[in-house]
């Protein structure tokens, strides 16, 4: 591919570069294509492992400009390419600290401390798995928790989604438009999701609900073959076999770095206003480290592209 490096570069690798990015996945590298094409000098520290939730899923059918679809790995490896054809730098390394009083910023990364002007948070969020034997193995082999992505791969199967909250009331409701059976397994006698959400997915005749039920354990060597499922009422342990289960009991920002510095709501998603401002002037965020709602690699694209553009106004104003 044809080099067209734009972004200049600082004369030590320490900076002061133009744009820190923290967190390599869509919303990340989406600045990074932003900041560097913008000619700002862009480091991107990518985590020790980088590309995000991307890099844990098989294949991505609804990111568009691909119509055959593309695997998860691979459509973050062309943003990290395209990233870097502007200019970007890339550190695989975590950010420990960030210091906002200095001026430039002071990102901290082992023993070494970066400079930067601004910064873009992108550190993405963690989808919360259930701690039971054999999750870890069937993740993306039956195992899910992004129903807008994988439920056409159930069509006319059964699947199961665990939890009582509104993102697995979400998570029912699209898997009903594919899946003949969607049980809801739910570990206590009454979902805390929305009344309205509640309802729409009690009338729907393909949902089946197990309350006061908790997955056990789930069984399956090259793919999902059933969930033991057990009711904590009468400790009775019982099968379910099912194609699919869809876990959604919540998200974990990465915004353990950023605490008592950048402002969160009360589960550590960043406060964002106006596009992508935080707190601190000069430090932006994009991504599921601030989007509970969406979480797609789409918007967090979306998100990155906005928080790209808002740190190189910063920057021409400042
Ligand atoms: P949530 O509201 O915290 O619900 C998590 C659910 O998972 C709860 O029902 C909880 O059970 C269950 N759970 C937690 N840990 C579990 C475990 N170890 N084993 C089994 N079950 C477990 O999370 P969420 O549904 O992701 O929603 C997060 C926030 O986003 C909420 O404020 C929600 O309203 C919002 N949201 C809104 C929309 C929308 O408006 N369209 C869509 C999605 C999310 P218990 O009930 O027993 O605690």
């Amino acid at each position: 591919m044809e080099q067209q490096i734009i972004a200049p570069r600082p004369a030590s690798p320490f900076g002061p570069w133009d744009v820190a990015i923290i967190g390599s996945g869509p919303a990340g590298l989406t600045s990074g294509i932003y900041t560097t094409r913008g000619a700002a000098s862009t480091i991107v520290f990518a985590g020790e492992i980088w590309g995000g939730q991307l890099m844990l899923t098989t294949m991505v059918d609804n990111f568009p400009g691909f119509p055959e679809g593309v695997m998860g790995p691979d459509l973050m490896e062309k943003m990290k390419t395209q990233a870097l054809r502007f200019g970007a730098e890339f550190v695989q390394k975590k950010a420990e600290s960030i210091n906002v009083s200095a001026q430039p910023f002071e990102i901290k990364v082992g023993t070494d401390i970066y400079k930067a002007r601004s910064i873009i948070i992108a550190t993405g969020a963690e989808t919360v798995w259930l701690d039971v034997p054999g999750i870890q193995k069937l993740i993306g082999r039956g195992i899910s928790s992004c129903a807008p992505c994988d439920a056409p791969f159930f069509k006319g199967k059964k699947v199961a989604v665990v939890g009582g909250g509104d993102s697995a009331m979400e998570e029912a409701d699209v898997l009903t438009k594919y899946a003949t059976e969607v049980i809801i397994i739910h570990r206590r006698d009454a979902f805390r999701a929305s009344a309205a959400m509640q309802k729409k997915i009690l009338d729907n005749p393909k949902v089946k609900v197990l309350w006061n039920t908790e997955v056990a354990e789930v069984v399956g060597e090259t793919k999902l073959e059933k969930v033991v499922i057990k009711n904590n009422q009468t400790d009775t342990t019982s099968d379910l076999v099912v194609d699919g289960l869809f876990v959604a009991i919540g998200h974990k920002p990465g915004s353990e770095v950023f605490k008592d510095i950048i402002e969160t709501d009360e589960r550590g998603f960043i406060k964002v206003s106006d596009g992508s401002k935080t707190n601190v002037p000069g430090v932006f965020v994009s991504g599921d480290v601030h989007d509970h709602h969406y979480k797609q690699a789409i918007t967090a694209a979306g998100y990155g592209c906005q928080a790209g553009m808002d740190a190189l106004n910063y920057l021409q104003e400042h």
